[in-house]
């Protein structure tokens, strides 16, 4: 639930406002505590972090994070990998693994509590928010947009884009056709009090979103909700587009999404526990096998 916050925060969703966010958190009981973590969340590092402009590799560094809330619960474990520039890499594991924990720290609303996360040859803290954030993209596992129109909403991953690179977007995501089969096309009113759009369709926004970004590094936490197979052909072949030449990290629950991955990291209760690709690690016979033939569709 609060990663899900996370990513709404992050990719302005569909809760709109701040005091709106605020207002869901407390229909929700014991969120007080997660309240004030995104509260106290920084939106701006120090003077020591400077703007720079990546080329896409990470590397994970003997990385282990504990939240300050669960001091006794360390959620990830001395995790060392390398994600190579422009290759696609799949995280599978339980729920609960870390995950997500790890696309926040990556993101920058998390530090590690001790190793180093470096992207490029460069410490990430060294690095200012707004540098970080303008150069990778996420798309959520549920995508919610936000209260304006479907223009307002992929223009978002650019400001100041022009009409014509908003609607090039909307074309490679294809999301272009739908949108132009609406009465009001591309002023349609999205999010909650506005015309409702299936699953499919506003993932296929949310990669617009992406692809007019365009950036460096994509972070993708796949749906696991089923969409019908027309959907899902046209949302993967958006995603496919949207992965080309950056560095991707995949929360997978599909058995395709990770047979096309580069490589695989299997997560376990916060430690790495295998890596390779899915014929090695299937040959294995540990626990990407056993993960893949009883979790992944
Ligand atoms: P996954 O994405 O693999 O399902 P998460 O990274 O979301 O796993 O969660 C890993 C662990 O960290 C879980 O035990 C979860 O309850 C805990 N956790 C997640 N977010 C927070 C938070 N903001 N504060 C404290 N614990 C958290
Ligand atoms: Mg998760």
């Amino acid at each position: 639930f609060s990663s899900f916050i996370l990513f709404s925060i992050f990719v302005g969703a569909s809760l709109g406002s701040f005091p709106e966010i605020i207002s869901q958190f407390q229909q929700t009981a014991g969120a007080t505590e997660r309240l004030r973590e995104i509260l106290d969340m920084p939106t701006e590092r120090g003077s020591g972090a400077s703007d720079l402009t990546i080329s896409g590799q990470i590397t994970l560094q003997d990385i282990s994070f504990t939240y300050p809330s669960r001091p006794d619960a360390p959620v990830l474990k001395n995790i060392s990998t390398v994600l190579p520039a422009g290759q696609r890499t799949a995280i599978v594991g339980p729920s609960g693994a870390g995950k997500s924990t790890l696309f926040s720290l990556i993101l920058g609303f998390n530090d590690p509590t001790s190793g180093n996360l470096l992207l490029d040859q460069t410490n990430s803290k060294e690095i200012s928010l707004s540098s970080l954030r303008s150069q990778i993209a996420i798309v959520p596992q549920e995508v919610m947009l936000f209260g304006g129109s479907i223009l307002e909403n992929i223009a978002y991953g650019k400001p100041g884009a022009t009409r014509e690179e908003i609607e090039n977007a909307a074309i490679q995501a294809n999301a272009h056709s739908f949108i132009t089969e609406l009465p009001e096309a591309y002023e349609t009113i999205v999010g909650p009090r506005g015309t409702k759009l299936s699953g499919g369709q506003r993932q296929r926004i949310a990669i617009a979103r992406a692809i007019l970004a365009d950036p460096k590094i994509l972070l993708l936490d796949e749906a696991t909700s089923a969409l019908d197979s027309e959907s899902e052909r046209l949302v993967n072949e958006a995603l496919e587009r949207l992965m080309q030449n950056r560095t991707s990290l995949v929360i997978a629950h599909r058995l395709s999404t990770v047979r096309h991955a580069d490589q695989i990291l299997v997560i376990s209760k916060g430690e790495l526990v295998e890596q390779g690709t899915h014929d090695s690690l299937y040959a294995a016979n540990g626990t990407y096998k056993f993960l893949a033939e009883t979790q992944l569709s």
